[in-house]
């Protein structure tokens, strides 16, 4: 069975730090980037099986590092969920219309994450297929 691959996007050191250990627990590769250039350039390269893509970062922001990565043959077909922020409710019509796939609400919680985050793994094994 191949372990999945996770990057996460995201420039909060206590959401990272909670994300990681997450997927950890679910037995997941993790790869890390605090920023949407290093987090794309990360893309590329690795190829993961799925993007944990925070909205608010310096710089470019989760929405435009979404439609870059989602407007190049090499990225498109990784799946991308967006950190949204419970408070911030434009933000998931956003990321659907920047090229998200799905979403999971910040604050993290911590029992549901990684169930939340599983229907996306199986898409991007079909298409793998
Ligand atoms: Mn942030």
């Amino acid at each position: 069975m191949n372990q999945k691959t996770v990057l996460v996007i995201e420039d909060n050191h206590v959401n990272m730090k909670l994300v990681r250990t997450l997927l950890k627990i679910g037995n997941y590769q993790v790869l890390e980037a605090i920023d949407a250039e290093t987090g794309i350039e990360m893309a590329k390269k690795h190829r993961p099986d799925l993007i944990l893509m925070d909205i608010q970062l310096p710089g470019i922001d989760g929405f435009e590092a979404t439609s870059i990565l989602k407007s190049s043959e090499d990225t498109r077909y990784i799946p991308i969920v967006a950190l949204t922020s419970y408070a911030m409710d434009g933000d998931k019509k956003k990321a659907e219309e920047a090229g998200c796939d799905g979403y999971a609400c910040k604050p993290i919680n911590t029992r549901t994450f990684l169930d939340e985050l599983t229907p996306f793994f199986q898409d991007s094994t079909i298409k793998d297929l």
